[in-house]
């Protein structure tokens, strides 16, 4: 069994290795509750300008429709405060009732108080320390969200960010470092500012009345490293609801890479209730992606399922034509465009394993370990491909048809396992 299908046969990643979750106040969110050893939710952000109403609402329902179950959306200026309500009201009449996330800077406390449909149309309102108010203004600013936040009965998540650090903190930090006998790195500080200005801030909020079970807190870097240390620390020293995420974690590759890291070794352990994986799509390209990745995450460890996913071998010099990789990425499109509709004919489906496999070396093997599995032939092999459906040959295919057979045995067992009529043996 590899390593992929180990960790998606394991019901329990604690059973697996996995510290146990950390136990937070759970907080709901529309719906949705985040934390409290509820399943560690998916949420999203929107690239579109919110006050283009038919834009954002078509943006909001791709996510949602791939499996966001929050989504963030600009809240900017009056615009897009104007617009929130229309939007959340398209969303409905698209029968998308996804929680939205207004993000606020600089004048949320402004947009909240002059379009009250705007505050009562959002679930939740983000709120970065760093930048609600400068001086003098900043508490009466953060005062006025919080208060707007317990008039409408909304969550707040308090989010920090390295990039806007709250300036005046980091100064007072780094001169009373300057002062102590043994100093800390520059990094440290900033660090220790990271965590000091998420909590400060949280206690802050309760402490004007806002509940525990309505804060939900981040304290976001770009560096794989100081992520995993400031949330270490932020989970060691409160039990506030935590959302985790690497900002700016990129483009391609290295973004789903950088975010995997950081996500995986704090979840591992046990931290996070909710995770966005920020990315930084191709022009024009597909922003659903990071709903995917972040899905990927939480599945590949074990921690929630919601797709099949397919385990496909790499293929090497005994794949050197295409048909291998083709099958395997056609395989893999039919399963995700098959979801919607099989989600609702067909309970647990999401917990299908499917092999592809490219030769004779590990292909039965691993196909015997999947629920269904092919073992495509290796160049200068018999061209014929054993399929292998719970750990036993049942056929052997041949000639072009070979992915269209295929997939119709996936569909057969699919109806045999999780259909209405599943058969006695399952
Ligand atoms: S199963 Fe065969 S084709 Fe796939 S990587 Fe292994 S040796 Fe290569």
């Amino acid at each position: 069994m590899n390593a992929l299908q180990d960790a998606l046969s394991l019901p329990d990643p604690v059973a697996a290795g996995a510290e146990p979750r950390r136990i937070t106040v759970p907080v709901k969110i529309g719906d949705v509750v985040v934390g409290g050893g509820a399943p560690i939710v998916v949420q999203s952000m929107t690239n579109t300008d919110t006050a283009d109403v038919a834009a954002t609402v078509a943006q909001v329902a791709a996510l949602a429709r791939a499996g966001s179950e929050l989504v963030r959306i600009t809240v900017d200026r009056d615009e897009a405060a104007a617009a929130v309500p229309h939007i959340r009201e398209g969303l409905l009449k698209r029968g998308v009732d996804v929680p939205l996330v207004g993000d606020f800077h600089y004048i949320g406390h402004k947009l909240l108080t002059d379009h009250p449909a705007c505050a009562e149309a959002l679930a939740k309102y983000r709120i970065n320390p760093g930048n609600v108010g400068f001086k003098d203004k900043k508490d009466r600013q953060f005062t006025a969200i919080v208060e707007k936040a317990m008039e409408y009965g909304k969550a707040v998540r308090i989010g920090a960010n390295w990039g806007s650090l709250d300036q005046e903190l980091l100064t007072h930090l780094m001169d009373l470092n300057a002062a102590s006998p043994r100093p800390l790195d520059a990094r440290s500080v900033t660090r220790e500012a990271m965590v000091q200005s998420a909590l400060l801030s949280a206690h802050r909020a309760v402490e004007l009345g806002l509940p525990k079970d309505r804060i939900v807190l981040s304290a976001k870097v770009s560096a794989v490293q100081d992520l995993i240390a400031v949330y270490r620390m932020l989970a060691a020293r409160s039990d506030f609801a935590l959302h985790l995420g690497l900002t700016e974690a990129g483009m391609g590759s290295k973004g789903i890479v950088a975010s995997s890291a950081a996500l995986s070794v704090l979840l591992q352990e046990g931290i996070g209730d909710t995770i966005r994986v920020s990315l930084t799509p191709e022009p024009g390209g597909d922003r659903t992606v990071e709903v995917k990745v972040a899905q990927e995450i939480l599945q590949t460890m074990g921690f929630r399922t919601f797709v099949p996913l397919v385990a496909a071998c790499p293929g090497c010099g005994r794949t050197t034509s295409t048909v291998f990789q083709e099958l395997a990425r056609d395989i893999q499109n039919w399963i995700s465009s098959s979801m919607p509709e099989w989600k609702t004919r067909y309970a647990g489906v999401e917990n299908l394993n499917v092999a592809v496999m490219g030769c004779i070396v590990n292909g039965p093997g691993e196909s015997k370990h999947a629920d269904i599995g092919i073992s495509l032939p290796g160049t200068g092999e018999t061209p014929a491909a054993p399929v292998f459906v719970d750990g036993r040959k049942v056929a052997t295919l041949r000639g072009e048809g070979i992915a269209a057979e295929f997939k119709t045995m996936v569909s057969d067992y699919i109806e045999n396992r999780y259909g209405e009529g599943r058969s006695a043996a399952q």
